[in-house]
Order: C-alpha cells, then sequence, then structure tokens
C-alpha cells in the first residue's frame, strides 16, 4: 500500500512539476478547469488532458494587485499562480461563471494578463424546473464541444465521448470502492491520505489513476486495521472546490476523533454521480449535472435540504458529529449555512462549523473549537 500511497503524495505534493512533466510524456494539451461541475470527459474525448485546477501551498504575493483579499483562497492562489507564470504549461482554462462572483472575475483577469490559447467560458444554468434549463445547457455543453474540437483539430465522435465516459465512470466506481472499504475499516487510511487519493484523480490522467486505483484496492482488501478503542466518528462537510490543509485532518484524528466518510469537493462530491452510456452522451453529461444530490450550494437548489441529505449520510455511518469546512469569503456555503445550522439544530445533530483561509496564521483557535466539540460528544 506504501508504495501506491506515496506515488500519490509524489503527485500532490508538487502538482506544477507533475502536470508539467506529464504533458512532456504524453505529448497532450493540458486543460485546466477551474472547480466545480466542469464536464472533463469532453476534454479527454478531444484527447487533451483536464486537469482540476487547485491551491497553491503557498501565500498570495503577486496576486493581490487583481483580487481583492475577501476572495476566496483558490480564487486569490489561483490568480496569483496564473499571473507569476507558473500556469503556463496549461495550454488552455476553463470557467464556469455562474458558480460564483469570484469566478466571474476570471475571464477579464486572466484575459488582460495572461491568456492562455484556448479559454471558453462556461455557465451552466441554476436547476430551476422546466425544459428551457434543460435546453440551455444542452446549448452550452454542445457548444463547449465545438470549441473543444477547433482547438483541438479533432471531431468528438459519439463514440469517443461514450469511451472517454466509461474511463471517467471507472474512476468513479473504484473511488467508491475505496470509500466503501474505510466505511467498513475507518482508520485503514488516514484522512489526509483519502483527500490526497481524490486529489490525485483530478491531475492524473484517468486511466492511470484507474490502474493505480485498482493496486490500492487489492492492498487494501488485505490490511486489516487495528481498532485500539473506539473513537468519535464524524463527517467533515462543505470546502468547495479545494483541498483543505491537511494538518487539519490530522487534528481532527488526533483530537479522537475519525472519518468514516465526508461531503467533501476534494472528497466524495467529485466522483458521485456516474454518466449514463445509453443515449446521447452530450445529454447524459446534462442530466448529470442535473441530478440534485449531493447538494452543491452553486446550483440553486431549493427543494431538497443539504442538512436531510448530510443527516442520512451521518446516519448511514453511523457517526456522531459533523464538521462543517466553510472556505472563509464562499459566498454559495455561507448564504447557505444558516439554514444548515438549523437544521442540525432541528435534529438535534451536534456540529460545529470551522472557516478554512488560504493562509494559515495559526490552527490552535480551532484546536480549541474542535477540542471542545468532541467533549461536547463524549471524546478527549
Ligand atoms: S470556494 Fe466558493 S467562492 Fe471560492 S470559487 Fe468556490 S464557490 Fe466560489
Amino acid at each position: 500500500m506504501e508504495k501506491v500511497l506515496s506515488k500519490i503524495t509524489e503527485v500532490t505534493s508538487d502538482p506544477y512539476a507533475y502536470v508539467a512533466e506529464l504533458k512532456e510524456r504524453k505529448g497532450k494539451k493540458i486543460i485546466g478547469c477551474f472547480p466545480m461541475h466542469i464536464p472533463e470527459e469532453i476534454i479527454h474525448a478531444a484527447d487533451m488532458i483536464p486537469v482540476v485546477i487547485w491551491r497553491s501551498n503557498e501565500s498570495v504575493t503577486w496576486g493581490h494587485a487583481h483580487v481583492p483579499p475577501y476572495d476566496c483562497g483558490i480564487t486569490r492562489s489561483f490568480v496569483d499562480d496564473a499571473v507569476r507564470g507558473k500556469l503556463n504549461f496549461m495550454d488552455g482554462m476553463v470557467f464556469h461563471v455562474r458558480q460564483c462572483l469570484q469566478v466571474g472575475e476570471f475571464p477579464l483577469i486572466i484575459e488582460r494578463n495572461v491568456k492562455p490559447a484556448y479559454m471558453e467560458i462556461l455557465y451552466l444554468p441554476p436547476i430551476y424546473q422546466g425544459d428551457p434549463i434543460k435546453s440551455y445547457l444542452l446549448k452550452g455543453l454542445e457548444s463547449f464541444k465545438a470549441s473543444l474540437e477547433d482547438f483541438s483539430g479533432k471531431k468528438i465522435s459519439d463514440d469517443n465521448l461514450k469511451k472517454s465516459i466509461e474511463i471517467y465512470n471507472e474512476n468513479s466506481s473504484l473511488l467508491q470502492k475505496v470509500y466503501e472499504i474505510r466505511r467498513d475499516r475507518p482508520g485503514i487510511l488516514k484522512a489526509k491520505e483519502v483527500m490526497q487519493i481524490v486529489w490525485s484523480s483530478m491531475l492524473m490522467p484517468k486511466e492511470d489513476h484507474n490502474e493505480l486505483l485498482k493496486e490500492l484496492l487489492r492492498e487494501m482488501e488485505k490490511k486489516t486495521v487495528e481498532t485500539k478503542k473506539e473513537r468519535i466518528k464524524v463527517i467533515p462537510v462543505g470546502c468547495l472546490c479545494q483541498t483543505l490543509q491537511f494538518d487539519i485532518l490530522d487534528m481532527i484524528e488526533d483530537l479522537g476523533m475519525i472519518i468514516p466518510d465526508d461531503d467533501l469537493y476534494v472528497g466524495s462530491r467529485y466522483f458521485a454521480n456516474k454518466v449514463r452510456l445509453n443515449g446521447n452522451p452530450i445529454e447524459a453529461l446534462a442530466d448529470r449535472y442535473l441530478i440534485k444530490t449531493p447538494l452543491c450550494p452553486t446550483k440553486g437548489v431549493w427543494d431538497v435540504h443539504w442538512g436531510d441529505e448530510v443527516i442520512k449520510k451521518l446516519r448511514n455511518n453511523d457517526a456522531k458529529g459533523i464538521i462543517s469546512i466553510r472556505v472563509k469569503y464562499c459566498p454559495p456555503h455561507t448564504c447557505y449555512y444558516p439554514d444548515f445550522k438549523s437544521k442540525m439544530i432541528e435534529e438535534g445533530v451536534p456540529e460545529v462549523m470551522i472557516d478554512m483561509e488560504h493562509e494559515v496564521i495559526s490552527l490552535e483557535g480551532m484546536k480549541t473549537r474542535l477540542q471542545s466539540f468532541a467533549e461536547t460528544m463524549g471524546g478527549v
């Protein structure tokens, strides 16, 4: 298991070097997809490599001249990386600009300062009732496909697209299997290792990642877990668009809690829904986007409650509490949070919210909060 995990750590500890080397090795164009909801399968079918844009582990420097300090961490970090030329190996970039105001700023900033050879702006609609939403979405995806064909010089046939969907679906199934084993044997992987596994899927070609996951699963099946004492099961929720600092995940575990499952973007949300293989593949991708769960506060869904969904997950995992992780200055999550909190209070579910900042100054305050949370649930 160590061999696979060390490969994954190699990929995620320096994604810049990894993706630049990947481009050389495969001789293919790299398309950066700003999270979330970009249908990477269409890029893959055009014989280019989609990678999900990430948050760096460095403080923002030049980026300050382009984005305000009250933008979220990944927004500021991405602009900083872009204007410093750290993402020059990306041949193209794709943004879904309706997601939040901050992503809406990108087209201007990137176009004026570091425009890549290909830049595409998607507008994935909110999921309101009625046919116009789906037909609008289909038109958007068709035009995305056409622009990729234009840039790559490769026609994307339905068969090619279905083949890419199949590879992506396999990746989702394998990741789900990793999650199932962790659910049955919590502690088999550290929480940060699970996040690295999902993150590496966002960076590596899915074919290569599938092979790595198969090897990992073979090793996981054999591994037993020693349960020293009963630990409190908690479900982390939120952290849209970006990885959480690994120190925070370590801290949760060091405080006597254990994570059997999650509802994080760089976690179960990334691979939650597969795409059906029958029928028109663009329509199948549209239908995947239109699935309302796991609920994403950027999709404008009001007839499903995020709190209900998370409580279901809590009960399925026999977990005791929820740790909401809000990316500081993330309006979609912040606006949804009061409703979420009310639901937790109504249902008597222990829940605590912590703010995640790009530049972490001290984790001491967070530690105190998490420690008290664990104590209220009978731990530590
Ligand atoms: S974390 Fe929130 S504010 Fe930041 S890009 Fe994602 S949705 Fe937008």
